[in-house]
């Protein structure tokens, strides 16, 4: 019984490396208003189309030392980063639920969430495109969870409440900051999270949040950022702790990867 578990690793750790592959084309062409699936992959610097070679995760990376084979630009070190931390999330997904829809569903949420991470970072924006994507997933998991009218009730309450909160907390930091703290993506963000954990989550949410938030920030100020910076990637963070925390399906121990 050892090799099941730990392909079911494998085989959702190489997802996680494609899907965050498909994250880092998504956040590179969505700001710039360029159509996501349209056309294929080009060097950003000499603008050659990338063939199946120089598009394997993180490999690919390696093998030509983060440089374009063609012009020899540099390929930022981005992409396999978000590669292997989309791979990192998936395989926490299916630790915290097991095998079955919900870790599909989980996995998307992460890439939503790395894709709002990268764009939120680079340029202070949370795409609703994203938010939208991510609140109609939201619905189809809180359906999957629990399909009693209970659940959709703490699911549209969590996102009332989420986003009302959020724009008090933004009235206030207006206020002792004399400018905005929290932008409008980060209050639309607030009630897709608010629907993703109901409304009984959305304490822990903010909890974990703030908590990411705190780390965030030290990180950003010692590196020299702006007094101001993304939320994004504190929200993603606490979003996805709170969802892995309260998936309780059948959780795969990493040790039946050892002893079995
Ligand atoms: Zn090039």
């Amino acid at each position: 019984m050892i090799f099941i578990p730990a392909m079911n690793y494998a085989a959702t750790a190489l997802l996680g490396l494609l899907f965050g592959s498909f994250a880092g084309l998504v956040a590179y062409r969505l700001p710039k208003g360029e159509a996501v699936m349209a056309g294929r992959s080009r060097c950003t610097q000499c603008g050659h189309a990338l063939g199946a070679a120089d598009l394997v995760p993180v490999l690919s990376w390696l093998r030509s030392r983060g440089r374009c084979r063609h012009c020899g630009g540099t390929v930022a070190w981005r992409y396999p980063l978000i590669e292997i931390a989309t791979a990192l999330l998936f395989v926490l997904a299916l630790m915290a639920a097991g095998p079955g829809l919900k870790v599909i569903m989980l996995g998307l949420l992460a890439v939503g969430l790395v894709i709002i991470t990268a764009i939120d970072l680079e340029y202070q924006i949370i795409p609703d495109q994203i938010s939208l994507a991510l609140a109609g997933l939201g619905l189809g998991y809180q359906a999957l969870a629990d399909t009693t009218f209970a659940g959709w009730l703490s699911a549209g309450a969590g996102a009332a409440a989420g986003i009302s909160i959020a724009w008090l907390l933004r009235a206030l930091f207006q206020r002792i900051k004399g400018r905005e703290a929290l932008g409008l993506g980060d209050v639309k963000f607030f009630a897709v999270a608010g629907l993703w954990t109901g409304v009984h989550g959305l304490a822990d949410f903010m909890m974990f949040s703030g908590l990411a938030g705190i780390l965030f920030a030290a990180g950003w100020q010692w590196r020299g950022g702006d007094a101001v910076f993304p939320f994004g990637p504190a929200l993603a963070a606490g979003l996805y702790a709170v969802v892995l925390l309260k998936a309780g399906g059948a959780p795969q121990p990493l040790s039946l990867l050892m002893i079995r």
